[in-house]
């Protein structure tokens, strides 16, 4: 099997399809000959994007398990099998911790973090059972592996879907699987997020973020970021990076942690 068997001619659904990175992913992989459904809570976006690339629209709610499965069962029964897997939707908060409501960690956890618990649970099983080359690809952030002020709720979100993502990983290759997970860790991508508002349900709604939701750095394209992520699931790449610039920042957190330890050692040394 060739490397680029991995994308063409298969059955791939984009969560978060409607918009920005799901959006460039699902218009990377139609490029290179899949097949896609984008599912998005927002329908009329959703409706536009799918009848723009030609893809499959099913509407989701990833912060709900059901709504999740029903995406799973249409798209089985449509298709018969699935091979990729694009667990993207997310939403944006950044606010100081003083400002943060339990509401607003209930939200944007409920849809980055559960939104991929969801994902995996109920697609993982499907792909191992219907596909022979399947992969799944689970977005993050840079957010998922450095700390920074304002990120209280974002950061705890994408760090833990990091953790789910490797963890996974690793069993896979452990058991021998012909599945594949790599996570999405971008910078900067020109989307809709600091808007993302506009999808909180009444159940956990709060103020709207005061802090400007824009980190500053380069803005990349997300039909860039779309053709990234092509290439990673051809290589079978673990991490999908974006921002190469960005590493002295993870070094840096690496880097105290790495201190802590040096230090508890010396520690044990000194009578
Ligand atoms: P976006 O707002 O343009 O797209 C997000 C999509 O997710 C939207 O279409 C939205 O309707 C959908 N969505 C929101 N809640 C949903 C739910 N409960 N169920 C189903 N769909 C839902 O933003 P984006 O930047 O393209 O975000 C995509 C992913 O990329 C997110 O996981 C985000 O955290 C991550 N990310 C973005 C950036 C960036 O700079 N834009 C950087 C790092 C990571």
């Amino acid at each position: 099997m060739t490397a680029a068997d991995r994308v063409a001619n298969r059955i791939a659904v984009v969560t978060g399809g409607a918009s920005g990175i799901g959006l460039g992913i699902a218009e990377a992989l139609t490029a290179a000959g899949a097949t896609v459904v984008i599912a998005d809570i927002e329908e009329g976006p959703l409706a536009s994007a799918a009848a723009r690339i030609g893809a499959d629209a099913v509407r989701v709610d990833v912060s709900d398990a059901a709504s999740v499965q029903s995406l799973a069962d249409t798209v089985r029964e449509r298709f018969g099998r699935i091979d990729i897997v694009c667990n993207n939707a997310g939403v944006g908060h950044l606010a100081p911790f003083s400002d943060l409501t339990l509401a607003d960690f209930r939200w944007v956890l409920g849809v980055n973090l559960w939104g991929v618990i969801h994902g995996m649970s109920t697609f993982l099983p499907i792909v191992q059972e219907t596909s022979d080359a399947g992969w799944i690809v689970n977005t993050a952030s840079m957010a998922g592996l450095f700390d920074a002020p304002g990120m209280a709720a974002y950061a705890a979100s994408k760090f833990a879907v990091v953790a789910v993502s490797e963890t996974i990983a690793q069993e896979l290759e452990l058991a021998g699987s012909a599945v594949g997970v790599s996570v999405l860790v971008p910078g900067l991508v020109n989307t809709a997020i600091a808007n993302s508002e506009r999808n909180r349900p009444d159940a956990v709604r709060g103020a709207p973020p005061q802090l400007d939701q824009i980190p500053p750095g380069r803005a990349l394209d997300p039909r860039h970021v779309g053709e990234l992520v092509v290439e990673a699931i051809r290589a079978g790449d673990r991490y999908i990076v974006t921002h190469p610039e960005m590493l002295p920042i993870v070094r840096d957190r690496h880097a105290r942690i790495e201190a802590a330890f040096e230090a508890a050692a010396l520690a044990e040394q000194t009578p």
